[in-house]
């Protein structure tokens, strides 16, 4: 074991600690008030300097090298939001809070990355430049990453680089994967309504049905992606709600359906747009029905710097070894907001760091109601970001 490794054992106590204590205190995306305050303490406590940012939730720390050396800034950045859903993992540390989970791990994150602020302040003269630590809220599905980059934390100095690991629970703790180059999609919505003429289910032709309208336009939409969209192009259009009627004899006035859009590749992202939108029109003029479709755009695609990715691998089999380096599918059509910092700060990897036992046949999954985060990860999560910083500050 290396003495990295072994320092990031001998804090896992105290981490697992504060990881429990988050659990039990889940707070939702840009409600994390009270997770922020007791980040703030522990820092502090530290001794570590908090930038004085113009944000309700979240914290950005800095830990200055004082190694002589190039000016080289990172941040490491862990989200620390809950999800709206039960906690059944059944756990003795498990949420006070009714209907607010820590079921992504991101409990995991915050305790991870403030073991690594720990052993960064104690090891100040063993690296050059500038880390910050982001402590980022509302990742799940709200763009939290915009505030901090809209709060200029990322800048003066500028972040040369972005780092930031998330639970894998297809991995065993102990291992890291890394995918080189787009890795996950960017994640659009869209919400149509199909407005018809409501009347009576007995004599249709004085109607105009927008359920006959809607139900076109929903079968005609997955076929964009496999009629449309160049082959080697991944992209995914799933149809997820759907609203109409209120009784068994009485045509609606209007349906209402909405679903998300996921793709790689920018230009396919404005090619789905604009096909979608086709669709839904030309379902609707077929029906006689009026249409209106609400487009979204939510994060762009992630990413991963190839360079990165590489002193990710590298700092990794440094401290845990050849053997902890795991391939790692993708890319996949989940989505993360952590792109949104790749591309203001210009460079970034998101890497995954292992919290299976390598027991389970079917690991409990990430937003899974009995999902919890598994503390013997912690060390390994503190000893891969310490070791790339250490590579990357000399
Ligand atoms: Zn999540
Ligand atoms: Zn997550």
């Amino acid at each position: 074991m290396t003495d990295l490794l072994k320092k990031a054992e001998s804090l896992k106590e105290y981490y697992t600690s504060i990881r429990h204590k988050i659990h039990q205190n889940p707070e939702i995306s840009f409600k994390e008030f009270e997770t922020t305050k007791f980040i703030k303490k522990e820092l502090n406590n530290m001794g570590i300097d908090i930038l004085p940012l113009d944000i309700p939730t979240g914290v950005v720390a800095i830990i200055e090298g004082t190694k002589n050396g190039h000016g080289t800034v990172t941040a490491l950045r862990a989200d620390i939001d809950a999800l709206q859903m039960e906690d059944l993992s059944g756990k003795p540390y498990a949420s006070k809070n009714p209907g607010v989970a820590h079921a992504c791990g991101h409990d995991g994150h915050v305790a991870i990355l403030l073991g690594v602020a720990k052993l960064l302040n104690e090891m100040k003269d063993k690296f050059s430049g500038m880390v910050k630590l982001v402590f980022q809220p509302a990742e799940e599905g709200l763009g939290g990453s915009m505030i901090i980059i809209n709060s200029g934390a990322l800048k003066n100095p500028d972040v040369d680089a972005i780092v930031c690991l998330h639970g894998w629970p297809y991995f065993k703790v102990g291992e890291v994967g890394a995918w080189s180059g787009q890795y996950m999609a960017s994640a659009d919505k869209f919400l149509v309504k199909m407005i018809g003429k409501s009347g009576h289910g007995a004599r249709p032709y004085k109607a105009v049905n927008p359920i006959m309208a809607a139900s076109n336009a929903i079968n005609a939409i997955p076929n964009i992606v496999s009629n449309e969209i160049v082959t080697a192009k991944q992209a995914v259009v799933t149809v997820c709600t759907i609203h109409a009627g209120t009784a068994f004899n009485v045509i609606p006035d209007l349906v209402e359906f909405g679903g998300t859009v996921r793709c790689l590749d920018p230009v396919v992202r404005d090619e789905l747009e604009t096909k979608i939108k086709r669709v839904v029109k030309g379902a609707a003029q077929m029906f006689g029905c009026q249409a209106e479709i609400e487009y979204n755009r939510g994060v762009p695609s992630l990413i991963n710097d190839p360079e990165l990715v590489d002193q990710v691998i590298k700092a990794s089999a440094d401290v845990l070894g050849n053997e902890s380096i795991r391939e790692l599918d993708g890319p996949v059509m989940g989505s993360e907001d952590f792109s949104y910092y790749i591309d203001a700060v210009g460079k970034g990897v998101f890497y995954r760091l292992g919290i299976g036992t390598g027991e389970e046949i079917e690991p409990i999954a990430l937003h899974n109601s009995e999902f919890d985060f598994n503390d013997d990860a912690i060390p390994y999560g503190i000893a891969t970001m310490v070791q790339l910083i250490l590579n990357r500050h000399n």
